[in-house]
């Protein structure tokens, strides 16, 4: 078994940690591999690296970029990450998701909830989300946590959801693999259409995220016989957001020898 992980976020997205801190916890919980994989954005990694040179830890640059609600989020891997081209394809996504929090807004100020768009952007890295919505809520002592505020407002289904302005899938799956990366799928419990596996595996997804943390052993077993049947590599993280997210358990997955010796084969060949 590695323990690793290949699934986690700053609050140069949507965490709550600095990319240095990502970095103790990493090296706190004893990982021989971090990927920083934030929304939409690429900003915290020399901050990482650097991090992950000096506690000596292994840190990689990653991604994930959302589709729309119900769909995939696709993570990449091994890209490049200074392509200007990739640079501009997540400063659109970031752009669209700007416009997005501007209807988030709206709909929670004509619920009757006053709530200035510069609040929820006060404290905000690169990318903007919508436990950012939840933050500024928070603050303002609305709700209590980041899952009250999707409970009662952000959810799909409740009032002010606004659905993702991401990519499809497949632009997504293109857009890494044209800077040199691969892509697996994160959380693939969300996946509303898990029929369309098979369509993206065709179009590029090299793996399916079956180590995830809150997935129990029978969850990895429908994800790794997923794997199996369409040859995706099995990935594994927490997809941790720090302190005070409700997504703050400690780093690391256990990732078999295999599944392991699989991605990091496949890390090397990019570029
Ligand atoms: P967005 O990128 O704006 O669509 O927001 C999606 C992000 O919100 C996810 O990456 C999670 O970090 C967070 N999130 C989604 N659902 C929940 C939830 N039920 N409770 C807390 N955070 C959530
Ligand atoms: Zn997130
Ligand atoms: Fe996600
Ligand atoms: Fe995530």
């Amino acid at each position: 078994m590695a323990k690793v992980d290949l699934h986690t976020h700053s609050r140069c997205s949507d965490g709550t940690s600095a990319p240095a801190d990502v970095v103790h916890r990493a090296k706190a919980a004893g990982l021989t591999l971090l990927f920083l994989t934030d929304h939409d954005t690429v900003a915290g990694f020399p901050e990482a690296l650097a991090a992950g040179k000096a506690e000596g830890v292994d840190v990689r640059c990653g991604i994930e970029i959302n589709s729309i609600e119900g769909s995939a989020h696709i993570l990449g891997y091994g890209i490049r990450w200074r392509d200007p081209s990739l640079a501009a394809r997540l400063a659109e996504f970031r752009e669209r998701r700007v416009k997005r929090m501007h209807m988030i807004v709206d709909k929670i100020n004509k619920l009757g909830v006053a709530l200035a768009f510069e609040e929820v952007t006060a404290l905000t890295g690169q990318t903007l989300g919508r436990p950012h919505v939840a933050d500024a809520l928070r603050r303002k002592g609305v709700v209590k946590t980041r899952q009250e505020a999707f409970d009662r407002f952000l959810a799909s289904g409740k009032p002010a959801f606004v659905d993702s302005m991401g990519p499809s899938p497949e632009e997504a799956i293109a857009l890494i693999r044209d800077a040199g990366g691969f892509c697996s799928v994160a959380h693939p419990d969300t996946v509303v259409d898990k029929g369309r596996m098979d369509e993206w595996a065709k179009l590029g997804l090299e793996g399916i995220e079956a180590y995830y943390s809150t997935h129990s052993p029978s969850d990895i077993l429908r994800y790794t016989t997923i794997a199996e049947r369409l040859n995706l590599i099995p990935t594994g993280g927490t997809d941790f957001h720090g302190p005070g997210s409700g997504r703050e358990k400690a780093l690391g997955v256990e990732l078999p020898d295999e599944a392991f010796g699989r991605f990091m084969e496949r890390l090397a060949r990019c570029g």
